[in-house]
């Protein structure tokens, strides 16, 4: 199997990639990020002489490239994205371009390079957001940012490729992530890294926005079994489980470092911001089997040593951090 994975330099792709390669030993990857300001090439430095790993830099976006490349793959698996919510308030053009356009050109070279499986990574932001109940596969699309609707609007396209051209698709919706390598800009390693350097912890709101968590690698092990044992044209709702107000999780890292509530910063809270998610993971637990299996404090504990024990991947990202809108709250 050679698999065509899209934004491998990023948080999540970088965990996916060192996650197959160590299970599936005949597997091959093709990597292929524009190294946006969220890409780093470094997360990926040990595996760089495997033969069985290649990393191509360059554009989704880029049809000629995408179209050579999906010559050489049986399949791919799509995680390239902007995907900073408080940036696409600020300008939502790199979103749209990315997000909709960049999944078009992969779904057409799909396509055309004989119906190549085509798995899509997506959000639970595609819902908006939840007062009671959880979302579900059924739940209608109702985004709020403008990073939520291009992804719900690359979600309709890969669907609509299924429906009319019979691309053998999946998609998952996944909550919040945790762990390794996420850029800190993301609320929890904005917040760890921020008490490493002695810096203020800055909530939108009074923090009672909830999220639903889940370490990176429990997503990632869903997205192996619906790539492998998913039905075609289906979508999967992937969550941890873990609902916590953002006022929760930060006592919770406040906690780890011995320090008091007040490191906290209520600031002025995001503009749309959407109030909870949850995340009713049934279906993939029936059909599949999967259920997550970290369990959030010792993997916010692991997470933690992690950044403490990576300075130096994570100090030169930080000056790319935009002030003021250093919060991933929603996703
Ligand atoms: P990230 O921002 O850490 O990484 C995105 C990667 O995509 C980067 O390496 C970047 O260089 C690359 N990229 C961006 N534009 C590109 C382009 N035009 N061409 C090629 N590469 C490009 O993101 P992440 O947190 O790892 O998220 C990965 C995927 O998972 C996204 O699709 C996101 O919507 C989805 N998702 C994320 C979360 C989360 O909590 N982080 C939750 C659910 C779903």
């Amino acid at each position: 199997m050679k698999i065509l994975v899209t934004g491998g330099c990023g948080f999540i792709g970088t965990n996916f990639i060192l996650y197959i390669l160590k299970k599936y030993k005949d597997y091959k990857i093709i990597n292929l990020d524009k190294l946006t300001y969220a890409g780093n090439p470094e997360n990926l430095k040990a595996i760089e002489n495997d033969p069985r790993y290649k990393f191509i830099k360059g554009d989704i976006c880029d049809k000629e490239l995408v179209n050579k490349l999906m010559q050489e793959v049986d399949a791919v698996i799509h995680f390239a994205a902007e995907s900073h919510v408080d940036r696409s308030i600020l300008n939502a053009d790199e979103f749209i371009k990315t997000n909709v356009l960049g999944t078009k050109v992969l779904l057409d070279a799909a396509l055309n390079n004989n119906k190549k499986r085509f798995h899509h990574i997506s959000t639970d932001e595609v819902y908006g957001s939840i007062k009671e109940g959880k979302f579900r596969e059924t739940t209608p699309y109702n985004p709020k940012s403008p990073y939520a609707a291009s992804k719900a609007e690359a979600d309709q396209l890969v669907k609509s490729y299924y429906k009319t051209y019979g691309l053998p698709i999946t998609i998952s919706n996944c909550s919040n992530n945790y762990g390794p390598y996420q850029f800190p800009e993301k609320l929890i390693p904005l917040f760890v890294t921020n008490l490493i350097e002695g810096k203020k912890l800055p909530i939108y709101g009074q923090g009672t926005n909830v999220r639903d968590w889940i370490h990176v690698d429990d997503h990632n092990e869903a997205v192996d079994l619906i790539f492998h044992k998913g039905k075609i044209g289906e979508t999967y709702c992937i969550g941890g489980n873990c609902e916590l107000k953002n006022l929760e999780i930060t006592k919770l890292i406040l906690e780890e470092f011995n320090l008091e509530e007040d490191q906290i910063e209520f600031v002025k809270d995001r503009k749309g911001h959407d109030f909870r998610y949850a995340i009713d993971f049934t279906k993939i637990n029936k059909e599949l089997g999967w259920s997550p299996k970290h369990n959030f404090e010792e993997g916010l504990k692991t997470t933690i040593q992690w950044y403490k024990e990576n300075e130096e991947w994570w100090k030169p990202l930080k000056s790319k951090v935009i002030p003021n809108i250093t919060r991933k709250q929603n996703g």
